[in-house]
């Protein structure tokens, strides 16, 4: 499908942090990069407070693993820093904080090749003061048994070598070769990588990602043919893993309360699908915002934050997204964005819902939130009366 659409979507190019925030329709967005994409039970407990006192009081994961408070006050920012400060989830400065932009499978273990490749990797992005990367580009690390980032945006990625399970490999990201490396040199050759990258122009205006230069140029010459990376795996569901139960967040968000019970049961591992891990537990009673149940309806939505917490959005979002979940087939994927952005959702689904007005949605099949409309102008009450208008032309 092509993408057309009159009124285009204000992007960025940067992610927020939490020493450079993002103003949104309901106030800053703080982005917490933790370290190792893990929670102490005392860090989790401290950020709740901290959503509860200077915020809206609601915490989302991001696409990348972090954890974002929302509608911070700009007059309480200073005091969030010194908070976060104290819990040590803050960096020296917003450089070092935006380099340090890595994703790491939350199914790792203290001392293996994962966990040691994060180490070294988040040490040597902190000290490089020189690598002045663009704001999206980030780091994929992803050496368990089974890769599951696969689908996780990143400029470079670190994997396992399918073809042997011993062996590390480095990629450019969208590039058929790689390098093959160890858990001692990883984290040298990701940074010699990001040098590469900006020498060739990867960087222009503190914009470009990695397979963008890909697809103009060839791959680093150390690089060689190797086998490909795994195809898309599809992201776990809830329920019990052998490092502790995976539980969703309704549209990736739960209120602060929620944040801090979760810290009574254990400490917590941020994953890029809308789930936390909580380490070491098979149960969890019912919380506020949580999904436990791998078949639940809502599991098959995505829906940005849409109208009024997003300045962009044209209409609000989830509840929609809420009522029509049921009729969803089981299978299908339906996103609802408050425009053609695409936030929630930037690759194709089965169904899209785009907000073009008040009331007023465009439905899109097998397409992103910017692409061609199969019909157009639906009102949310018409769709809650007849879902199966989501269905009729797919
Ligand atoms: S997709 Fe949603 S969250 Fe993203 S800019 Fe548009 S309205 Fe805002």
């Amino acid at each position: 499908m092509t993408s057309a659409r009159p009124t285009q979507p204000k992007v960025y190019g940067w992610c927020p942090g939490a020493l450079r925030p993002m103003m949104s329709g309901d106030g800053l967005v703080v982005r917490v990069r933790a370290p190792l994409g893990r929670l102490t039970p005392e860090q989790a407990r401290g950020l709740a407070t901290l959503s509860q006192a200077h915020g809206s009081g609601l915490v989302d994961i991001s696409a990348r693993a972090n954890l974002q408070l929302r509608g911070i006050r700009e007059e309480a920012h200073a005091a969030l820093i010194a908070g976060l400060r104290d819990l040590g989830l803050v960096d020296e400065d917003a450089s070092a904080e935006a380099r340090r932009n890595i994703t790491l499978t939350p199914f790792w273990q203290v001392g293996d090749d994962g966990h040691r490749i994060a180490k070294a990797l988040t040490q040597a992005l902190r000290q490089a003061e020189d690598l002045e990367l663009p704001g999206k580009f980030g780091f994929a690390i992803d050496c368990g048994t089974m890769p599951v980032l696969t689908d996780t945006a990143a400029d470079i990625r670190i994997e396992r070598d399918q073809s042997n399970a011993d062996g590390l490999i480095l990629r450019a990201d969208g590039a058929p070769t790689g390098l093959a490396v160890s858990a001692k040199t990883a984290a040298q050759e990701a940074l010699n990588l990001a040098r590469w990258f900006l020498d060739q122009g990867g960087a222009s205006e503190g914009r470009g990602r990695m397979h963008q230069l890909i697809a103009r140029r060839s791959a680093p010459p150390a690089h060689v043919a190797l086998p490909p990376s795994a195809k898309h795996i599809a992201p776990p569901r809830p329920g019990v893993t052998p490092f502790g139960l995976l539980v969703a967040l309704e549209f990736g968000q739960m209120p602060a309360r929620t944040l801090a019970k979760l810290a009574d049961y254990g400490a917590l591992r941020l994953t890029p699908w809308r789930m936390l891990l909580v380490e070491g537990i098979d149960s969890l009673p019912p919380l506020p915002g949580l999904i436990l149940d791998a078949t639940d309806p809502r599991l098959r939505v995505s829906a940005c934050t849409g109208a009024p917490g997003c300045p962009q959005a044209r209409a609000a979002t989830r509840d929609l997204a809420r009522d029509l979940a049921a009729a969803v087939p089981v299978g299908q994927h339906l996103h609802i964005s408050g425009c053609a952005k695409g936030c929630a959702h930037p690759r194709p689904a089965d169904l899209v819902l785009t907000a073009t007005g008040t009331d007023r949605f465009d439905l899109i099949c097998n397409g992103t939130a910017a692409d061609h409309p199969l019909n157009t102008s639906l009102s949310a009450a018409r769709l809650r009366a007849a879902p199966d208008l989501l269905t009729e032309g797919s």
